[in-house]
């Protein structure tokens, strides 16, 4: 097929904003005339001859030799992502998971010492608690909102420090710049889970992380139809990890990267509504009469909010509010929501809303979830794209159901 794109491009890529990046981010990939670009639904690729196949089955990540190890579809959605991220390269995987687990047992053995948050999403928690230990990492789990602790916690043995910014269930903030301070002079690799705040509000890798991960299920895909994660790095570290990404296997399909592609294509105008939607519902929430206390970094009476207006440059889909009463007032509110629908994920372009204490009730001991401060009249907003009167209007009739 003939290449009808222009030799030149008026502006460079590193001039370009977000807004821009999301469209065209991906125009030096490729080598078709469609302007968007096809699936590429292939497990398998054809080489020209024997030197091509060597040459493909030797290649890290070659994009077209087999689908568990590269795809041109997924090439078009890392090049953006790792555009808005800052970083060389990203790689793709099968879930926000895949790339987390996929990230952590690349680049630690037994004997290493991992440094994890308190607070993490659940499975992230639980690789950290149950699975890395298993195999003989040392795992310190410190207070994120104290970066002395964190340097307090620093050992010879140190690999790798991971965070996670804003956290479940409260939105605490982790100082991401501190910390990449005090672990790079070390030579100890750093990881932050952007998925809450999305590129568009955060930007790890310029405050001196080196690998920034996604559950691109939630804001980058945006749609909550798809599962995908993303992996964004040095070509360096893209190589180590991928090394492991073809045994460990957590693949994408190519038809959910091509939905993803879609997906981020209106990143930035879905966020700055969310973000938007988000900030105003968290003031209105917190001035009414059935709200006890709400958590948002936006907001001035985030314990953390300087440091929120330092890293980020909007607060993002996720309130947590806590409603006046116990568990039975919680679950009362969220039932009596017609708009936001009560299911887990965020960053769509639905509001959803989850009874957090509901969530974890079946797996999680009331002391369990005491410790994680998770308090039984606690319920999270994952706001989306509705009008913000007639979000206001679902939480007021909800809230007055209580
Ligand atoms: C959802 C989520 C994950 C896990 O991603 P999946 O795509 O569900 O595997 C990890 N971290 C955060 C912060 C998440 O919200």
């Amino acid at each position: 097929m003939k290449d009808t794109r222009p030799a030149t491009v008026h502006g460079s890529r590193a001039e370009w904003r977000d807004e821009t990046l999301v469209l065209h981010g991906d125009s030096a990939q490729g080598d078709s005339s469609s302007v968007v670009p096809p699936i590429y639904y292939s497990a398998t690729f054809r080489a020209t001859d024997a030197a091509d196949f060597v040459e493909m089955a030797s290649t890290p990540r070659h994009s077209t030799y087999y689908t568990r190890y590269g795809n041109p579809t997924h090439d078009r959605v890392a090049a953006i992502v790792a555009e808005l991220e800052g970083t060389e390269t990203a790689l793709l995987t099968g879930s926000g998971m895949g790339a987390i687990s996929t990230t952590a047992l690349s680049l630690l053995k037994a004997g290493d010492h991992l440094i994890a948050q308190t607070r993490h999403y659940m499975a992230t928690a639980k690789l950290f608690d149950e699975l890395l230990p298993r195999l003989g990492v040392e795992v310190s789990l410190v207070e994120q909102s104290d970066a002395d602790l964190i340097e307090a916690s620093l050992r010879a043995e140190t690999k790798l420090i991971m965070l996670e910014t804003p956290a479940n269930p409260t939105l605490v903030l982790t100082d991401l710049r501190r910390i990449a301070s005090m672990a790079r002079p070390r030579g100890i690799l750093t990881v932050a889970d952007n998925t809450f705040a999305s590129p568009i509000n955060q930007k790890p890798h310029a405050l001196g992380i080196d690998i920034v991960v996604h559950s691109a299920t939630k804001a980058l895909g945006g749609h909550h139809d798809l599962m995908a994660g993303v992996i964004c790095c040095s070509n360096a570290l893209a190589e180590r990890i991928w090394a492991t990404h073809i045994i460990l296997g957590s693949v994408l399909s190519p038809m959910d990267g091509w939905l993803l592609l879609r997906g981020v294509r209106t990143l930035s105008l879905r966020m700055a509504r969310i973000n938007d939607n988000a900030l105003e519902l968290a003031a209105w929430l917190e001035r009414h009469p059935m709200v006890e206390r709400v958590y948002y970094p936006g907001l001035s009476s985030h314990p953390q909010h300087d440091l929120a207006t330092r890293q980020m440059t909007g607060f993002g889909p996720v309130i947590a509010l806590a409603v006046r009463g116990g568990f039975e007032a919680a679950s009362r509110f969220v039932a009596s929501l017609s708009l936001a629908i009560q299911a887990v994920s965020l960053g769509g372009v639905h509001t959803l809303v989850v009874h957090t204490a509901a969530m974890w009730a079946g797996t999680m001991t009331e002391s369990q979830m005491r410790d994680a401060n998770i308090v039984p009249n606690l319920v999270r907003l994952a706001v989306g794209l509705e009008h913000i009167d007639d979000l206001k209007r679902d939480f007021d009739v909800a809230l007055n159901a209580i």
